[in-house]
């Protein structure tokens, strides 16, 4: 069996704040080293449960979070620069036929209160995406695409609010990890990787051994794929791209019936919105 798994770096067990996350903080090493754990540990139960094949994509920020030298051997890594790829958090999905995707250390959807770091992709730039009308975060989003790719998810971790999004959009059934409880956006009362990592290793295998009762989530074609930015220069910029279509001062469709392609679209137009110029162009 083939699973991918793609790493956020917010829902992961003890993370909380920006100075784990950014590779130019003080704690940022603590941070994506405990974001390799939580994948390792995930690894470790998909083995466990008969996985063959393992395609771990980091998908914070630069990309490049996960120390290889402590990935597990079972796996091999996608990782490098978000403006060199062009899926984004979901790189490499298309490369073999995956039978089932997981999600470690994910994020609420923005505007999430009682979450750790809400956002959708880029904070600082998009305030709202929609499939057909329902606000979509990077989960229910990113299952969309895989969803059509016919890759189940098949276990979420992360904080409980990124718990509840997941149970929400993909159904009671799926695994889920919970590692820790906000109290704010940049704080939680949060379990030690000695607690959460043999609960995501025995959560991995459950749901890989499970495998049969999961659910593509597939909401209705063509995907009504919309997103509003913070500013109007944002939605300019991205209004450049092709295959997207302006809807209002900060709105933009993505056209198509090919969620893989319009994922790509879509992260080509966020990647255009936080384009700034050079300063000598005005
Ligand atoms: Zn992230």
């Amino acid at each position: 069996m083939k699973v991918y798994v793609s790493v956020d770096i917010e829902g992961i067990t003890g993370v909380v704040h920006g100075d784990m996350m950014m590779a130019s903080e003080r704690e940022y090493d603590r941070g994506r080293r405990l974001m390799t754990g939580d994948a390792n540990a995930a690894i470790e139960g998909l083995v466990d449960a008969g996985a063959t094949e393992i395609l771990v994509s980091d998908g914070h920020g630069p990309m490049r979070n996960i120390l290889i030298e402590e990935l597990h051997p079972a796996a091999r890594l996608m990782t490098g620069a978000g403006e060199a790829r062009d899926a984004c958090q979901l790189e490499g999905a298309d490369v073999d036929r995956f039978d089932a995707a997981v999600f470690i250390g994910y994020h609420a959807m923005a505007r999430t209160p009682g979450a750790i770091h809400p956002h959708t992709i880029a904070g600082a730039a998009v305030a709202e995406l929609r499939i057909n009308g329902r606000p979509h975060g990077e989960t229910g989003l990113n299952a969309a695409v895989l969803g059509s790719l016919g890759i189940p998810v098949i276990l979420v971790t992360g904080d409980t609010a990124t718990v509840a999004e997941a149970r929400a959009f993909l159904g009671d059934g799926i695994e889920t990890v919970a590692v820790k409880e906000a109290r704010g956006r940049s704080a939680a009362i949060c379990r030690p990787p000695a607690a959460t990592r043999p609960e995501i290793r025995e959560a991995a295998a459950r749901a890989l051994r499970n495998l049969g009762n999961a659910r593509l989530y597939a909401p209705d074609r063509p995907l009504r794929l919309e997103l509003d930015f913070n500013t109007m220069p944002q939605c300019d910029r991205a209004a450049r791209i092709a295959g997207v279509e302006r809807l209002g001062p900060v709105t933009l469709r993505i056209l198509g019936d090919d969620p893989w392609q319009q994922y790509q679209t879509l992260w080509a137009a966020i990647r255009n919105a936080l384009y700034e110029p050079a300063g000598w162009l005005g």
